[in-house]
């Protein structure tokens, strides 16, 4: 075994033996005392030197034990001077790596002067087994085999000096991508693959580091690059998307670290890297984009046929920048032409360009701002401005940035069709008829004057309403509305003509005749209708009044007809037996005596009577006919008309031995007066109660009641004669209408009483019926008049 490298026991056996030689020393009577003192006083400078260095020393003998340590070493150690000095080895302090090497310098330095580092770093135990880094200058005292070491603890040093590598190489990384980036016009790929060669020499272990990034589905790698098991990722973002990947592999296998064999450092790095780059893809990106849109903007700067403008914010105004388009519009050849001219003098009147000033300073923009300007030679146009007004960062108006737009030919070509339009309105307003135009949205997008007038709103009132909601009748709406849809939707024509119902504003209907005219615009699509519609609704009235005329009239005359016919029927009838008798009378004049001739000329005056009663019978009805025929209206007692009318009858009811009475009033309480006229009452009376008395047979009765009924008077004639056969019981009242019965229509009559009596009883405002329930089981005529109201009401006696 090499004697420098003793075993423990070993050691342990040279440590006791010294021990026993040192004691042995010390109780040696050494030496005389001024030897002593002088040594003593040297040992005592020597160590107040050793002392005060600042640093941890130690003297190590050449067995490597330490014979003096300082305070300071101490304190490295963790060891009292007590427990090191004469008993301890330097070599326990020394890590295993750098033991051997520490003990070759030992040897060496005491072989050989000078063939050992005087200076070199080591690795230090202490009691607690702390690790420390050392540097160490080693000096062999001279003379002896002793030296002095010095031990300067370099620990925090050197972890800083680590760390700041590290840090070192990061910023050298990221200066890198920095400069990278710098470079005018650099691609996004050049830096993407610079950084992907600046990543090897920033990690822990650049020999054996490649890396590959990924970005925008390209691939960039380092030289040597391999896929390994050891590798650390990082995501590249762009605008909070994923964009790429930035993978950073060691090609051989180092010892754990943070994170594998990687450092955390270099995942900050590595983090670090993937959004510098994610910002950069972001930026090369915008860049692009910018690059694009200003080279598009210049283009369109340069062709655009409007006007751009730049120009400052004072009312005077210099042109900061124009286009050519600009130039041209004023009579410049160029931009460059304009450059000296003062904005205001564009103007034709210098207070506009004030007033612009002022709208677009105050309102931050304007637009479609249409003003006269001034070209080069002086002649007039008109421009549309639009405007923005920039500010600086302290919000003062900087400058104004617009588009200037040539208006005039827009502008005449506008006033022409505000002239046409004029024109076509003034047409619209005389128009007779009423023009409504209806968009395909049902809305009302014109309607002239004659429109608001029938529809009773004013012209604003109806246009941009819903044409079908707010002026059609309600009940017709839904279908009239899907109609012109279907007429919209192009699925059906038109009907040229049709009428329907408005309904305007005091909710009276009018019945309009519509002429309808689809509208389309350039590219035949169905954008409305155009109806022009006349109100017929007196036109109507008029044709269905006169349609009602027409038919009463009608009627009227068949009426009249079969009156006359039958009027003329029943007069030749007696003017023809009147004739008879009177040619019997002339032929048999000789051979008649007297008595012969007064016989023959009682029935001539008989028929004449009768034909002079049909004839005032007929001229009554003709006299009731009359529409100026009026009946007095008056309140009238009822029961002395119907007494009287009872008193006229009485011969002719005596003669047939026939009873006709007054029943009296069924309502009871007092004696109803009705309104009408008592004579015509009394007519009305005596046709009926004739009638019932001629329709009955001998011995019969007859009677008169009185019943009040709602705000009536119904008085019924009662008989209990020969009836009426069924369907007969309106008939009655016909003029000339009879009833034929064997034998019963030999009574004397024409058939007009009753025809009388209900003119009568209407004229007055009442109603006139019969009733019978058949053949041989009576009759009952009925009538009613309107009853008395307030307090004459009642008849008082
Ligand atoms: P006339 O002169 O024929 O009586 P009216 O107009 O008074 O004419 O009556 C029309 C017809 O009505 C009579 O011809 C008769 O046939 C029928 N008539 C009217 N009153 C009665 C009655 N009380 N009973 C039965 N028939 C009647």
């Amino acid at each position: 075994m090499d004697d420098t490298i003793k075993t423990k026991k070993q050691l342990i056996d040279e440590l006791k033996k010294l021990r026993r030689k040192v004691s042995h020393l010390e109780k040696l009577k050494v030496k005389d005392r001024k030897e002593e003192k002088a040594f003593s006083e040297s040992e005592e400078k020597y160590r107040t030197t050793f002392e005060s260095t600042g640093t941890a020393t130690v003297i190590a003998e050449e067995d490597t034990t330490l014979s003096m340590v300082n305070s300071e070493f101490e304190r490295l150690c963790g060891y009292s001077r007590e427990k090191i000095e004469g008993k301890k080895s330097w070599i326990e302090f020394v890590v295993k790596e750098d033991l051997e090497r520490m003990k070759e310098y030992h040897r060496q330095r005491r072989t050989e002067e000078g063939a050992a580092p005087t200076n070199y770093e080591f690795r230090f135990v202490d009691r607690h087994g702390n690790i420390k880094e050392i540097f160490l200058t080693i000096a062999v005292i001279p003379g002896t085999k002793k030296s002095v070491v010095s031990l300067l603890d370099i620990t925090e040093r050197k972890l800083m000096e680590k760390t700041l590598n590290e840090r070192v190489k990061e910023l050298n990384c990221l200066y890198g991508i920095s400069g990278l980036t710098e470079k005018p016009d650099i691609s996004l790929e050049k830096i993407v693959q610079g950084t992907v060669d600046l990543i090897p020499p920033s990690w822990q272990y650049p020999d054996i580091t490649c890396a590959r990034i990924i970005i925008e589905g390209k691939e960039y790698t380092t030289e040597n690059f391999r896929e390994t098991e050891w590798v650390q990722t990082a995501d590249v973002t762009t605008h909070g998307r994923r964009a790429g990947t930035v993978e950073v592999y060691y090609l051989e296998e180092r010892p754990q670290s943070d994170e594998g064999p990687f450092l955390k450092e270099a995942r900050n790095l590595l983090y670090e890297i993937a959004e510098r780059l994610g910002k950069i893809a972001e930026r090369k990106r915008a860049e692009g984009a910018l690059r694009e849109s200003e080279e598009s903007y210049r283009s369109l700067q340069a062709n655009i046929p409007v006007g751009i403008f730049r120009t400052t914010a004072d009312p005077e105004g210099h042109l900061l920048s124009v286009n050519p388009a600009l130039a041209r519009m004023f009579g410049y050849d160029n931009p460059e032409a304009m450059s000296e001219t003062r904005v205001a003098d564009l103007y034709m009147n210098h207070d506009d360009r004030k007033k612009f000033v002022e709208a677009v300073s105050s309102g931050g923009a304007i637009s479609n701002y249409e003003v006269q300007f001034k070209r080069n030679d002086g002649t007039p146009f008109w421009g549309s401005l639009n405007a923005r007004a920039i500010t600086d960062g302290s919000g003062k108006v900087a400058y104004f940035d617009g588009v200037l737009e040539d208006i005039t030919e827009h502008k005449r070509a506008e006033e022409a069709l505000r002239k046409e339009k004029e024109k076509a309105q003034s047409y619209l307003d005389i128009a007779g008829v009423m023009f409504v135009v209806i968009g395909s949205d049902q809305k009302v997008s014109l309607i002239n004057k004659r429109g608001g007038e029938i529809l009773g709103y004013s012209e604003e009132d109806i246009v941009g309403k819903n044409w079908f909601d707010n002026f059609l009748p309600e009940r017709i709406r839904e279908d009239i509305k899907a109609r012109f849809d279907v007429l919209m939707a192009g699925e059906k024509e038109s009907d040229p003509y049709f009428e329907n119902p408005i309904l305007t504003k005091d909710g009276e209907e009018r019945i309009i005749l519509w002429h309808n005219t689809i509208l389309t615009d350039d590219s035949a699509k169905i954008i409305g209708t155009l109806s022009s519609g006349e109100d017929i609704t007196e036109r109507k009235q008029y044709f269905s009044d006169l349609n009602e005329y027409s038919k009463a009239l009608e009627s009227l005359l068949k009426e009249r007809s079969e009156f006359f016919s039958m009027a003329s029927h029943e007069l030749r009838t007696p003017i023809t037996v009147v004739n008879g008798y009177l040619d019997i009378i002339e032929r048999n004049l000789e051979n008649m005596d007297n008595a012969q001739i007064h016989e023959t000329l009682k029935k001539v005056m008989e028929h004449s009577e009768r034909l002079t009663l049909l004839v005032e019978t007929l001229l009554d009805i003709s006299k009731i006919d009359d529409p100026k025929f009026t009946l007095p209206s008056e309140l009238c007692k009822i029961e002395p008309i119907v007494k009287r009318a009872l008193n006229l009858c009485e011969h002719q009811a005596q003669e047939k031995q026939i009873t006709c009475h007054f029943g009296g009033f069924d309502c009871g309480g007092g004696k109803p007066c009705v309104i009408g006229d008592a004579l015509a009452i009394e007519n009305v009376l005596l046709n009926i109660l004739g009638n019932a008395i001629k329709y009955s047979n001998e011995g019969s009765e007859v009677i008169i009641r009185c019943d009040t009924e709602d705000d009536t008077l119904r008085i019924d004639c009662i008989d209990q004669g020969i009836g009426l056969p069924p369907g007969v019981e309106e008939r009655i009242f016909e003029e000339f209408y009879r009833v034929e019965q064997g034998g019963e229509l030999k009574k004397s009559g024409h058939g007009l009483g009753l025809s009388i009596a209900r003119r009568l009883v209407e004229r007055m405002g009442g109603r006139i019926w019969a009733h019978s329930e058949g053949l041989n089981k009576g009759t009952t005529v009925s009538f009613t008049l309107p009853l008395a109201k307030s307090e004459n009401l009642t008849e008082k006696e």
